[in-house]
């Protein structure tokens, strides 16, 4: 199985599905993580090309405590649009890892732009990867990927459908969002928080609605074609 989630901003996947990810990898299927964005506007003191360089590398390692592959697309933050330059980089990304399960953001109910466009793209791209008339440097992709939504920060307006336990995982998940050193300090002039504190609460408020010590939640998205009968994550 191969599972590729994508991340507006680099710490959404740690904050919301690492998790898993990191479950899915330790019972050995291939995981990809992507990031949209450059977050470039996640500092109050650096330029953007300097946290863009930053935060780069700290998801670049984060990938690594998992041994994720690492797609960075490098748009600007705040102002990732539906164009179809961006979905023909969508199309060409997931040609290139060939996924068979898609966790991406919930194009109805989170709250950020760059999360419901992005959310949006996965959702109108999917089976365009399928597409042998549509053009990207791969090969279109044989198979049409599942989709399912991560939680929003917060769990704001996201009601869950399918609990992941993640209690063996919270360490590989800390470890995950403690890579974004960066974000700690501009979480926190932002608005006082704390990524791994509030991350730890999330798990744990996830767990203890799904009866278990940490959980991360997500939906399952429905289109036609239908592709699988799978009807849950791990
Ligand atoms: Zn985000």
């Amino acid at each position: 199985m191969k599972v590729m989630a994508f991340g507006p901003h680099p710490d959404d996947i740690e904050i919301l599905c690492a998790g898993t990810l990191a479950k899915y990898k330790a019972q050995g299927h291939e995981v990809a993580i992507v990031y949209v964005t450059n977050g470039e506007v996640g500092s109050s003191t650096l330029s953007k090309e300097e946290i863009a360089a930053i935060r780069k590398e700290e998801a670049k390692n984060s990938a690594a405590v998992i041994g994720a592959e690492f797609f960075w697309l490098g748009y600007p933050d705040e102002f990732l649009f539906n164009t179809p330059e961006v979905r023909l980089n969508f199309i060409e990304t997931i040609r290139q890892f060939e996924p068979d399960i898609i966790i991406a953001p919930d194009k109805d109910n989170d709250y950020h732009p760059d999360h419901t466009v992005t959310g949006q793209i996965v959702w109108d791209i999917h089976v365009m990867s399928a597409v042998p008339n549509i053009k990207t440097k791969t090969k279109p992709f044989a198979k049409i990927p599942d989709i399912f939504y991560m939680d929003t920060v917060a769990g704001i307006n996201f009601e869950p459908e399918i609990y992941v336990d993640i209690s063996d995982y919270w360490q590989k998940k800390k470890e995950m969002i403690e890579c974004h050193k960066s974000q700690f300090e501009w979480m926190s002039d932002l608005c006082g928080t704390s990524l791994s504190g509030e991350s730890e609460i999330q798990a744990k408020f996830r767990g203890y609605q799904s009866g278990t010590k940490y959980a991360e939640a997500f939906k399952r998205v429905k289109f036609f074609p239908a592709t699988t009968e799978k009807d849950s994550l791990l």
